[in-house]
């Protein structure tokens, strides 16, 4: 039995997404019901445009490292919601009630897997998720390094990485 069930159309959103930022990694959300995504929530990608001091996810090792690096670069490896569009996608995934059931974000010249700072930050916001009342999302990636977009989706536990299974409507 599948995890989630998500619909042809929202996959291909996620990767006109994609191609739209590319080179510069796009970030999002996905809602619904039911084990089944209904909803697709576009959400700023704030390491190209910021400092790395305001990722306040990253270790400030990590954070003198990305100092260092260009937008464009910072952006190529990693992503950070921008609170106040993730706020609001919250907001309207309570008032549709829905629940959040994915993260997801793009990698545009490497495999779908997650990287070490994806399993950094998931690892972060596993203690984050009940403190705000949302069940733990699955991560979705969706790879650009060949000619045909590579979608995969995963659990991210612990610092572990597994296969979550997804059914496409
Ligand atoms: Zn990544």
């Amino acid at each position: 039995m599948a995890d989630l069930t998500i619909p042809q159309s929202i996959l291909d959103d996620i990767v006109a997404h994609a191609k739209e930022l590319a080179p510069y990694e796009c970030c999002g959300l996905l809602a619904g019901t039911n084990k089944t995504v209904s909803q697709l929530y576009r959400i700023r990608n704030i390491v190209a445009l910021e400092g790395a001091q305001n990722l306040s996810t990253f270790d400030p090792a990590k954070a003198a490292h990305l100092e260092r690096l260009s937008p464009a670069e910072r952006a190529e490896i990693a992503f950070v919601m921008d609170m106040q569009e993730f706020s609001a996608a919250k907001k309207d995934i309570r008032k549709k009630g829905l629940d959040l059931q994915v993260v997801y974000h793009s990698h545009p010249h490497d495999p779908a897997r997650p990287s070490v700072t994806d399993i950094k930050i998931a690892t972060d916001y596993e203690e984050i998720w009940p403190k705000i009342n949302l069940p733990a999302p699955a991560y979705l990636l969706v790879s650009l390094m060949h000619q045909t977009p590579d979608i995969r989706t995963y659990w991210i536990t612990g610092g572990a990485v597994s296969p979550a299974h997804i059914a496409i409507a």
